[in-house]
């Protein structure tokens, strides 16, 4: 089993969530995909079982005791997502200019039919609509629409296999935000303590709140933009949620492709200006299902997402489902290791200012970045309970490393997917004296400071009040520090 450790913080700022799947979901690579960069793990609920996600969970649960650092899980709800049924052979080839048919038998699938178990659809497409077949590689024209069969043309044919998505851009359709499954699997999501639920398909801020009435307190909520609707409603939408999900793969079907560039670019610029994580994700390193080498277009889109200012970029098929889960996590790293080494890259991130809330919180969070261009810090070392003061500071895109210290395990673990942040579990502190002693040390065991260093501490008194952050301290580093703290494990 590889090592890593709570005492290695990454290289890097942008965090890694990695889909996990039939190509990853065994111990010993999920520990492969940490140690190669993963801070978190996507568990999609469109495919697979219950009790399999709450075996992969588990798994990760066990490796994070292991190695004593947080690691993030997103459980990502499927949301009312049209997909094709089985097939015979788990795939099938529909040649171009054939006819494919969409019945609702409950039959496995060849090259000439296929299940779609959606019955609101039967008597609603009409003739001349489009069905387009996974992230729209395949495109379905309807010939003839009736209430038990739609029969297509293949105007793009291509590989078809299991449970495909569809999408039908030019119908509406009549479906609740939440399906029965939806609302089963974040029951099973809450249950099993994601940090994170992804809610699909969200069209409005009624679709958000009706998610976070069914969380009942629990978890954070994360919103894919992947619906025009969704784009015209972003601004209720980031409000309620408290994460962003750049979902390209739908919305570049939803919308033509070339309008996700510039979406990109406005959430990503949205939501770190509201100080919640974003993820860019789908199809970075589409190739690597396959290969072991990505495309020069896939690096740069990679690295175009990191110039941005993403808090996350998403691996799906390609660790999920791929041949090559290891290879397609270390070369992410990899890309995001050289575009934050280049001097542009902190000029091009600070492009997109932010403006401080008038808070006390925010004044002070804009006050570490600041302290830390003027002197030399080693690093920014945040006490917090909620992780509310964690955004606030990381929004600022400081050029120092991000050490939080916080006495809740789901904190930690849901910063996972905040940019720059390398989140500890620590006990709680009872005085001023006993923080900035274990901020020293803490800096010091996890290897962001040497002495003779300075670091700029933040926090909040009375401590463990949370939205309290009143209080900013430069501190002197004199490597004596760890002297009678020998123990490397102790979480102290
Ligand atoms: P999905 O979401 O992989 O669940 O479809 C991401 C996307 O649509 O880009
Ligand atoms: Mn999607």
């Amino acid at each position: 089993m590889p090592t890593v450790t709570k005492f290695d913080p990454r290289d890097r700022k942008i965090k890694i969530l990695a889909t996990l799947g039939p190509a990853s979901r065994d111990p010993d690579m999920i520990a492969r995909l940490v140690k190669s960069g993963a801070d978190a793990f996507r568990v999609n609920m469109s495919h697979g079982e219950h009790e399999a996600h709450a075996e992969t969970i588990a798994e990760i649960r066990k490796l994070e005791a292991k190695i004593g650092r947080p690691i993030g899980i997103l459980c990502d709800l499927q949301g009312p997502k049209l997909r094709v049924g089985k097939f015979k052979d788990g795939k099938a080839v529909i040649p171009h200019g054939r006819h494919f048919t969409l019945d609702r038998r409950d039959e496995p699938g060849d090259e000439t039919r296929v299940q779609l178990p959606h019955p609101e659809l039967f008597g609603l497409l009409e003739k001349g609509q489009r069905l387009l077949v996974d992230d729209g590689k395949i495109r379905l024209r309807v010939i003839r629409a009736g209430e038990d069969e739609i029969l297509c043309s293949a105007e793009v044919g291509g590989v078809i296999s299991d449970r495909k998505g569809v999408n039908v851009p030019d119908a509406e359709i009549p479906i609740p935000a939440l399906t029965e499954k939806d609302r089963r699997d974040l029951a099973f999501a809450v249950e099993h303590k994601a940090d994170w639920i992804a809610l699909s398909f969200v069209q409005r801020p009624e679709d958000v709140a009706e998610a976070r009435r069914l969380m009942g307190g629990y978890g954070a909520l994360m919103a894919k933009i992947e619906k025009p609707m969704a784009i015209r409603h972003l601004d209720a939408i980031l409000e309620l949620s408290d994460g962003i999900m750049v979902a390209r793969g739908d919305l570049g079907v939803e919308l033509n492709p070339e309008e996700v560039p510039p979406l990109q670019k406005r959430i990503v610029e949205q939501a770190r200006a509201a100080g919640k994580p974003v993820v860019v994700a789908t199809q970075m390193l589409e190739s690597m299902i396959e290969s072991p080498a990505p495309t020069r277009a896939e690096v740069s889109d990679v690295a175009n997402a990191v110039y941005d200012g993403a808090d996350a970029v998403m691996l799906s098929a390609e660790t999920a489902a791929g041949q090559w889960p290891q290879e397609a996590v270390t070369i992410m790293d990899r890309i995001a290791n050289q575009v934050e080494k280049d001097p542009g890259y902190v000029r091009r991130i600070r492009l997109t200012g932010v403006e401080p809330d008038a808070t006390t919180s925010d004044a002070l969070a804009a006050a570490c970045s600041s302290i830390a261009s003027t002197l030399r810090i080693a690093a920014i070392t945040v006490f917090t309970a909620s992780g509310s003061s964690a955004r606030r500071v990381a929004r600022e895109r400081p050029s120092v490393p991000l050490l939080v210290l916080t006495p809740s395990t789901t904190t930690a673990r849901r910063l996972a997917l905040l940019w720059g942040v390398h989140a500890v579990r620590t006990k709680d502190i009872g005085s001023f004296e006993e923080m900035i002693g274990k901020g020293k040390r803490m800096t010091l065991r996890h290897g962001m400071g040497k002495a003779g260093g300075r670091i700029v501490v933040l926090a909040g008194v009375p401590f463990g009040t949370p939205g309290a952050t009143n209080l900013l301290h430069v501190v002197n580093l004199q490597g004596n520090e760890l002297d009678g703290y020998e123990d490397p494990s102790s979480d102290d």
